[in-house]
């Protein structure tokens, strides 16, 4: 922390889409770089395929750039630097520090089997000398005694036993350097000061600094393992189990600045207890030092109400904008919206709910739910009772306003014996037939206000019908 341009870097390798878990990197990343006016850099980790496959790095920049996250400078693809830490591995063969091995992964699980001991490489090639050929593997000489030990924001201190570290493989038999080594060289050649990463990279960081002083290249400042996230069983999340994927979410009507809300309390909460708030508060409360060690449940169920929260806070015009891409009707469904969305905005948790919501001034005749119609035609009280009585003092209303409506949906309910003198809690259900009459469902905006936009006649019409199938 004591350095005062600090430089992070999010350091994705792109084997599908952004994962939950790599945006909240990305996010603890990026937090950190704008709070403490350092730059945040973009290095896209693709030593494993040679060549990087376009369609999966837009995956992740457009999850990115939807998040509302940015980054300084041009992004690094590793692969392009695949030469440099071939020769940084040759250096280290030269100088003594790594040798040619050419067992077969079989070959090392079967000694390590027949020894019974744990599972990896027993340093079998250390001292034969090898010459490189087409079926060897460069293997870094791992100490064999002391510890590598490094001081860990979230975590504190946090030590190997060199013994317990195996001649890992820095070049495979083709060539191609492994991850960790191309990881901790190109931090160093890009200056990179703080390592804000997953969890899952600590069993990896002694070897990454064993390489880094080997290489004479210093160290990071700074390391921060985040948090593992967990799902409501307490597991790991999982890519197979899990609902992970950045963009599924956008594509369900999450707002990006309700996810990266969220994703700012896996592991850090501001001191003042405040959760839904917008990012540019987070920037100025965040501090990578608050971050907790403790696994951070991923709980889409509070996603969705942080969702629900940032909805309604936008104007209602904005709701519109964001809501138009959902809406599959186009411009009809717009026009619908548009006079109804303060009222919309205030009932739905996702955007792919609104339309739905509408749907009921879109279609003629209306779609009846079924669920719905069980629920409050069926099961409910006197549905034929408060229909009759809706549908005469409506056809017989003065003025058609929601207010009016009211006044007479209130009269019915008293009038088929659903509400009495203190029964404002069962007026909701009183209106329950009616709601779903006209509207096909037993949510959707306020009734009264939804019946005024629905008009006088088409409300009959579907009273009438509702009616005449009960
Ligand atoms: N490429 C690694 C990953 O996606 C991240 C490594 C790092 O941040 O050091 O998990």
């Amino acid at each position: 922390m004591t350095n005062p341009n600090p430089r992070l870097r999010f350091a994705p390798s792109p084997t599908g889409f952004l994962h939950v878990g790599n945006a909240r990197a990305a996010l603890f990343n990026w937090l950190e770089a704008r709070r403490a006016g350092g730059e945040m850099l973009l290095r896209v980790e693709d030593t494993d395929r040679e060549r990087s496959s376009s369609e999966l790095v837009d995956n992740i920049l457009t999850s990115l750039r939807w998040l509302g996250l940015d980054w300084d400078g041009d992004i690094v693809f590793q692969a392009d630097h695949l030469d440099a830490h071939r020769e940084a591995a040759l250096h280290l063969l030269d100088t003594g520090r790594a040798y040619w091995c050419d067992c077969t992964s079989e070959a090392v699980q079967a000694r390590a089997k027949a020894r019974g001991g744990p599972p990896g490489y027993d340093g079998f090639c250390r001292d034969r000398g090898l010459p490189r050929s087409d079926d060897t593997a460069l293997r870094f000489r791992a100490p064999d005694d002391g510890t590598t030990a490094f001081t860990d924001l979230i975590r504190g201190e946090v030590s190997f036993e060199n013994k317990t570290i195996e001649d890992f493989v820095l070049l495979r038999s083709s060539g191609l350097p492994v991850f960790l080594l191309s990881n901790a060289i190109d931090d160093a050649t890009m200056g990179i000061t703080h390592v804000v990463r997953g969890e899952d990279h600590v069993p990896g960081t002694p070897k990454y600094l064993l390489l880094r002083d080997a290489l004479k290249l210093g160290r990071p400042d700074v390391f921060a393992h985040l948090p593992m996230l967990v799902n409501e069983a307490r597991q790991k999340l999982s890519k197979r189990r899990d609902a992970v994927s950045v963009a599924d979410f956008e594509a369900q009507g999450y707002l990006p600045e309700a996810m990266v809300n969220y994703l700012a309390l896996l592991g850090w909460g501001p001191k003042d207890g405040v959760e839904v708030r917008p990012l540019g508060e987070i920037v100025e409360l965040f501090r990578l030092q608050d971050v907790t060690s403790s696994p951070a449940f991923f709980d889409v169920k509070k996603l969705q109400a942080f969702n629900a929260d940032h909805l309604r806070a936008l104007p209602a015009a904005e709701f519109v904008r964001r809501a138009h891409p959902f809406l599959t009707r186009g411009q009809a469904a717009v026009t619908t919206l548009e006079p109804l969305a303060s009222l919309v905005q205030e009932r739905v948790r996702l955007l792919t709910e609104v339309e739905p919501m509408i749907a009921f001034l879109l279609d003629d005749p209306v779609v009846i739910d079924d669920e719905s119609w069980q629920k409050a035609m069926v099961k409910g009280k006197a549905a034929p009772e408060m229909l009759a009585a809706v549908t005469h003092r409506l056809d017989t209303l003065d003025g058609w306003s929601a207010d009016a409506i009211r006044a007479a949906v209130e009269g019915a309910a008293v009038e088929a014996g659903l509400v009495n003198a203190e029964g404002a809690a069962q007026l909701s259900k009183a209106q329950g037939p009616v709601r779903v009459a006209t509207t096909g469902r037993i949510v959707g905006p306020p009734l009264f206000e939804a019946l005024e936009a629905l008009g006088r006649e088409r409300t009959l019409t579907r009273l009438r019908e509702a009616a005449a199938r009960l």
